[in-house]
């Protein structure tokens, strides 16, 4: 039957239902407004509003779908890594839900749910098929991935101090922008130079495909500074902003172009997170991926950012790769949420289950 999934492990509380298939049947996110004021996600108030919004969500993505409890075949919640408080409270409340309806639950790691969400059907034109390498770039992660099969990730390179939505969203504070920073830094950016602004390009050209931002988010403090306390003049934010922006993008394209030469031959280059609605950067990865002639793919933004449509799809997946291994259905009643679930482990829910 159909499965409904969970997330809960950052300031996005979702819900959505699929089809075996991977038709969505219904999907709500509510993005939590309480962070905004403090300028960035506050674990607390997170798990606090992930408890108050979840029942009320879970309630409303059932009736969109025109299902009732008792036509779901699973239930499914990122279990790790994110925020613990948020996680503990999706966790348990798709782990009631499964018990009461006496349905197996799925456990799902967020990350992978991220990296597989290009395979939503219909997504990409062409079945994305493995290996393909991602780039994951949010507020919380940056990192290259190759993907070799459901339950196959191996980690290519990551950041060393600052995620690139991050980086953003402090830099969008410095120039007095509100929060999230990335898309009102990118917005104000097209009204600036890219090249008025002689930024760093951290680790360009170092072997592998490592990441830092913090470099490039002091020099722009320095150039900030003469300013003190007056506000900064229009046009040097915006050619802050576009200088900035530009940086990052030279820098993510090439340590993407590193991580390419780093793995087998990769099918598709794919994009998710919320920094993936970048348009500099997309425009970048497009370019590298059209010199290795594979196509470049980013699903659409509401895929990129938070959502349960991936979690649940990563379910599904895993549920299917269960089957085609001659495995049982899992079932996670007792795997216990964690704020950290490196992707490395992610093989051994099959190897176990083959024991
Ligand atoms: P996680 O890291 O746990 O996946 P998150 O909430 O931190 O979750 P997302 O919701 O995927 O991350 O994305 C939000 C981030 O994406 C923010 O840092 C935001 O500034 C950045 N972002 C969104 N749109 C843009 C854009 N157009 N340009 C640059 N950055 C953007
Ligand atoms: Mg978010
Ligand atoms: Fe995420």
């Amino acid at each position: 039957g159909p499965i409904l999934a969970i997330e809960s492990s950052c300031d996005e509380t979702a819900c959505a239902i699929l089809s075996p298939e991977g038709e969505v049947l219904a999907e709500k996110v509510i993005s939590q407004e309480a962070h905004a004021a403090f300028g960035g996600v506050v674990p607390e108030i997170a798990a606090r509003a992930h408890l108050a919004l979840l029942p009320d969500l879970a309630r409303k993505t059932v009736e969109a779908s025109g299902l009732t409890l008792h036509d779901l075949g699973a239930v499914a919640a990122s279990t790790g890594p994110g925020l613990i408080g948020g996680l503990i409270v999706g966790a348990n409340f798709g782990k009631g839900l499964a018990i009461a309806l006496d349905k197996p639950f799925i456990a799902v790691n967020h990350i992978e749910a991220h990296a597989l969400s290009a395979r939503l059907p219909g997504v990409s034109k062409k079945n994305i098929s493995f290996p393909f390498l991602l780039l994951l770039v949010s507020g919380g992660h940056c990192q290259c991935l190759a993907v070799e099969g459901i339950g196959r990730y191996r980690r290519l390179g990551g950041t060393i101090d600052d995620a690139a939505g991050e980086a953003f969203d402090k830099v969008a504070k410095m120039l007095g922008l509100g929060w999230p920073g990335g898309p009102q830094l990118e917005a104000l950016a097209k009204k600036g130079n890219p090249a008025a602004f002689a930024f760093p390009r951290p680790l360009k050209g170092r072997a592998g495909c490592d990441f830092s931002f913090s470099g490039l988010k002091t020099a722009l403090a320095r150039q900030i500074e003469p300013y003190g306390n007056t506000a900064l003049p229009r046009s040097v934010a915006a050619d802050l902003s576009a200088s900035f922006q530009q940086a990052v993008a030279d820098v993510i394209e090439d340590r993407v172009r590193h991580a390419f030469a780093m793995m087998e031959p990769p099918t598709t280059l794919v994009a998710a997170g919320g920094v993936a609605a970048n348009g500099v950067l997309r425009a970048s990865l497009t370019r590298i991926a059209a010199e290795h002639d594979v196509p470049f793919v980013a699903p659409p933004l509401r895929l990129c950012t938070d959502n349960a449509v991936m979690v649940a799809w990563a379910a599904l997946e895993v549920c299917h790769e269960a089957a085609r291994r001659g495995l049982p259905m899992p079932d996670d009643r007792a795997v216990r949420p964690r704020p950290r679930w490196p992707l490395s482990e992610m093989q051994e829910r099959f190897a176990v289950q083959a024991e």
